[in-house]
């Protein structure tokens, strides 16, 4: 059963486990820091308040594990707290502000950058945060120069044979995604005697979704009353331990092409000799 950071993530692959001498020392052409950010919100009567900052860590040393040994991935410690004021007012929910987020997020790019590294992987397990991270990555690439990565491991969509069509739509949290995830990393953490089915109405409208093209501004409890949206009565550990093995097989495999990639490939050699001359 997962613990926290642990195995190959925090023996040999925590950046914070160097000295200042062994930072400073490090080869930083293709290195890349990853910084988790998650969340501490309530996720429905079955499942903690820690659970999107705990399947990044459990994600991150699944992924971790099955590195190619050459890869030089350093893991931070995760920023545990999100936006989360989604679910301001529902017990036990800790959010920072869109504000309070970007500055942490910000100033630990800054540190990075004024310690050498070139390379940060923004690395969510939060939906309120998918915004934010989007508009903080670009925004450290123009005030750094660093090259900025950003994905979630929910949007990967390796669990599309394991769910159904309403949770593929509509299980955003705490349904049977996250809920089998849990079961499968921290089964002890899982009050199974309350898991819930509760999925948002949407039967009267054809164009609106929650998070496709045509949007509205929700909170949760404008869509739940229990807290979730999602199925976790159909949650199993066999599920969630499916879906994490797919996740951390791509994940290990995406960490080697960050390692390898340069911005300036992306405009060519002859397009980069035009930009040049075009640049003031
Ligand atoms: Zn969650």
């Amino acid at each position: 059963m997962f613990q926290r950071y642990e195995g190959t993530a925090w023996e040999q692959r925590f950046l914070p486990r160097l000295t200042s001498k062994q930072v400073l020392e490090l080869p930083k052409e293709k290195a890349l820091v990853i910084l988790p950010v998650g969340a501490v919100e309530q996720h429905g009567p079955h499942l903690p308040i820690y659970t999107d900052t705990l399947i990044g860590e459990a994600t991150l040393t699944q992924t971790l594990e099955r590195l190619n040994g050459e890869s030089e991935v350093w893991l931070l410690p995760p920023v545990s707290y999100g936006k989360s004021n989604e679910h301001i007012g529902l017990p036990g929910t800790i959010s920072l502000s869109a504000t309070t987020l970007k500055g942490v997020i910000m100033d630990i790019a800054d540190s990075l950058h004024a310690s050498g590294f070139r390379r940060l992987l923004l690395f969510n397990t939060h939906g309120g945060n998918v915004d934010l991270l989007n508009l903080v990555s670009r925004e450290i690439r123009i005030r750094t120069g660093m090259m900025v990565f950003y994905l979630s491991p929910g949007s990967l969509n390796v669990a599309e044979d394991l769910m159904s069509a309403e949770e593929l739509e509509y299980g955003i949290h705490g349904g049977d995604y996250e809920t089998s995830i849990v079961m499968s990393i921290k089964p002890d953490w899982v009050q199974t005697e309350f898991l819930v089915k509760d999925f948002p109405d949407m039967s009267k409208y054809r164009f609106l979704t929650l998070e496709g093209k045509i949007r509205f501004g929700w909170k949760m409890t404008d869509i739940s009353v229990t807290g979730i949206s999602g199925n976790a009565t159909a949650a199993t550990s066999e599920k969630g331990q499916i879906i994490q093995d797919r996740i951390a097989e791509l994940l290990a495999k995406a960490l080697d092409e960050l390692c390898q990639f340069e911005i300036t490939d992306v405009l060519g050699d002859s397009k980069a000799m035009q930009a040049d001359g075009a640049r003031l």
